[in-house]
Order: structure tokens, then C-alpha cells, then sequence
């Protein structure tokens, strides 16, 4: 395999891989190849579909409290969603969106999520912007009746969207009049974080959590080894490449997970660049961000999707505590140093070129 280093104007390093790129990007699709061992007296996983949080989710769970851990972590996810849903008039949130900028009192768990996305706005410099549902409502990715709004409307629109105005009162979450929240970018990683813990009090020691794509693991396959978590070509459908996790999770934003085509015959994504309104049109086919905690990961891959190529990288080499694998609309797969000898591209892609951000 041809192997090349070279330096970037912003001075850091590549090392490449291959010949030429392709075009790709990725949810991540699993792989559970098989299973050996034997842990709590049980061979074969226990594992479900449900349908949660907007979308699917698979739990794949081993050992002798497999089936009873699944149907608490089901009903984990159900509490969860109740507090958070933007649609449900008995959630926590849907009550501070519709406060008229009275305080509301909150669960304890949604003041943590709501904590940490606001902590998160502010690390990234607002490129996750947990009070974009005003503008997000606009394009109509809420109700699925899409459009495309006209530069003043989404001006209009932007006014309302600020997440430095979201202010407590004790428990209570005070929001101005006309802001409104939407935790969609932070709720599923924190979700996954609150199953694992679960799991892991009742025992599980493997186990893996495909939630809308997001994949989070227990520990490692019944046999020791790494769980094979494959990240997906979004527009053949074929898996890209193989990342190897254990006790981690994987979380991807892309433009093509929710999308819709314009009459200007444009495709305009789900998530927001908060500084215009618009869809995210930078040159980024996804982000997955790799850590050991899942509303870490969720919190980053929207933000870094946000931010683009070159700020996504800045953004780690100042924080680190994370990997990722960026794909762009051009035939670019990025990957930073912790992650590159764990993942390896899939045969039919190997002539793509794998470039590696270092510190
Ligand atoms: P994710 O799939 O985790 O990247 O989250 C995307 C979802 O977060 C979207 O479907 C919106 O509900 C919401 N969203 C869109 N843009 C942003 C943004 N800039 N900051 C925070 N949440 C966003
Ligand atoms: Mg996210």
C-alpha cells in the first residue's frame, strides 16, 4: 500500500493511504459477528427492535439478566423520552417551550441535560445551539412538512435563538418569550450513557446499543474482543470501514441522516449553522466522534459537523479527550491519530485515501 506524510498550510501532518478517494459518509451499521464465551450461563445474546426518540433502536445484550435488563433499558429510554420530546405536551420541555417566559420547574434529570448542552453551546462557541427549534421549525424538519424559508423569516427567526438567554430559577429553567428549545442533538448520547449505567448494575458486562445509529458498547464482545462497529457509505448503502471499540461509544452526524430536496432542487440537511440558519452546507458528509462517553460524542458530532473540516481540527487539538473520522462531500476521510490504527476501510473502498490529523 503506497504511504505518503505531508505537511498542510495549517502546518500539521498527513500521512496517506492509498491512491484516490471516492465519494462516501456514514451512520454507523453494526456488525455482531458471532459470539463465543459464555457469560451468566448464556450463549447467544438477547437483542430488540423499538422504536424511540424519533427513531429505531436495537439493544443487543449478553449474560443470565439479558432479557430483563432489555426491557428496563426500554423503559429507561421511554422515562427519558417523556421528559424530553419537543412534541409531547406532558414533557419537560415541551412545558418550557410554551411558558410564555414564566420559570418552569424541571426533573432533575432533563436540569443535567439541558447543564450540559448549555456547557457544550459554550465550549464550541454556540456551533451546538440548544435553542435553534425556532429556526429548525421553519424548515419544517419538525413536522416534516419541509420548505425553505426566506432570508428575512430566518433573520426574523435567529433573534429568537440564543442560548446564553436560557437562565434558572433554582430547579426552574426561565426561558425568554419565543425561545424554545431542542435538546434532539444531546438527548439520545445521554440516553445511552443512563442505559449503560444500568446495565452495568445489573451485571452486563457486553453488551451493545445501536440508538438511531449512535452505537455505544459495554465492555467488549463475550470473547474479549473488540466489538466491529462499521461505518456506512450513506449513498451506495455499502459499510465504508471498520472501527474496533470496546466500553466506547460512536456517534455520527450527517447531513444525509434527515434531509429534505429543495424545489431549487438543493438538498438541505437537518442540522443548522446557528450564525446563518441554514442548513450546514460546508463540505463535511459527517463527523463521528468516538469516546467513552455517548453525550460527549452526541454533543461534538452535531457541533463539529457545525464548525467544518479545519475547526473540527483546531477544536481537537485544544480539547482532545475524543477521536473522530471526518468524511467530506469530496473524497476526503480524516481520522485523528488515536482512532487510525482501529479503523481500516472495507475491501471495495481501499483505494481511498485515509488522511490522519495528528497533534
Ligand atoms: P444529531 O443527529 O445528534 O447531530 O442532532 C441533530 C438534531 O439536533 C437535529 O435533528 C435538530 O433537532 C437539532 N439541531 C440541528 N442543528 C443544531 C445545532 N446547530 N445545535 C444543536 N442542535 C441542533
Ligand atoms: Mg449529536
Amino acid at each position: 500500500m503506497k504511504r505518503k506524510t505531508f505537511h498542510n498550510a495549517a502546518g500539521y501532518k498527513r500521512v496517506l493511504w492509498g491512491l484516490q478517494a471516492v465519494f462516501i459518509a456514514l451512520p454507523a451499521v453494526l456488525f455482531l459477528t458471532g459470539c463465543a464465551g459464555n457469560p451468566g450461563g448464556r450463549t447467544e445474546p438477547y437483542s430488540e427492535t423499538f422504536f424511540a426518540m424519533d427513531t429505531y433502536m436495537t439493544f443487543t445484550i449478553y449474560g443470565a439478566k439479558a432479557e430483563d435488563s432489555l426491557k428496563q433499558a426500554e423503559d429507561r429510554i421511554r422515562e427519558l423520552e417523556g421528559l424530553w420530546s419537543v412534541t409531547d405536551i406532558k414533557s419537560d420541555i415541551y412545558a418550557v417551550n410554551h411558558s410564555g417566559g414564566k420559570p418552569v420547574a424541571v426533573d432533575g434529570e432533563t436540569e443535567e441535560l439541558l447543564s450540559f448542552a448549555l456547557e457544550m453551546a459554550e465550549e464550541t462557541g454556540g456551533a451546538l445551539e440548544p435553542t435553534i427549534y425556532p429556526v429548525l421549525a421553519a424548515w419544517g424538519f419538525t413536522t416534516g412538512e419541509n420548505r425553505v424559508p426566506d432570508r428575512e423569516e430566518i433573520e426574523e427567526l435567529l433573534n429568537r435563538v440564543d442560548y446564553t438567554g436560557v437562565r434558572w430559577d433554582g430547579g426552574s429553567i426561565v426561558l425568554e418569550e419565543g425561545s424554545m428549545l431542542d435538546l434532539g442533538a444531546v438527548g439520545k448520547g445521554y440516553a445511552g450513557d443512563q442505559v449503560i449505567q444500568l446495565l452495568k448494575e445489573n451485571g452486563v458486562t457486553s453488551a451493545l446499543l445501536d440508538i438511531g445509529g449512535n452505537i455505544q458498547a459495554v465492555g467488549a464482545k463475550p470473547d474479549g474482543s473488540s466489538w466491529r462497529v462499521g461505518l456506512k457509505d450513506p449513498f451506495s448503502g455499502g459499510v465504508l470501514g471498520v472501527i474496533q471499540v470496546a466500553d466506547e461509544a460512536v456517534v455520527t452526524s450527517g447531513s444525509y441522516e434527515r434531509y429534505f430536496t429543495g424545489k431549487d432542487g438543493k438538498r438541505y440537511g437537518h442540522i443548522i449553522d446557528p450564525a446563518t440558519g441554514y442548513p450546514v452546507d460546508n463540505g463535511l458528509a459527517s463527523v463521528s466522534v468516538i469516546a467513552s462517553e455517548g453525550k460527549l460524542c452526541d454533543a461534538l458530532s452535531t457541533a463539529l459537523f457545525v464548525m467544518g473540516l479545519e475547526d473540527a481540527e483546531r477544536y481537537w487539538r485544544q480539547n482532545q479527550g475524543f477521536d473522530m473520522i471526518l468524511v467530506t462531500v469530496d473524497e476526503g476521510i480524516f481520522v485523528t491519530e488515536g482512532v487510525k490504527d482501529r479503523f481500516s476501510l472495507q475491501s471495495e473502498y481501499q483505494d481511498m485515501t485515509v488522511n490522519v490529523i495528528e497533534k
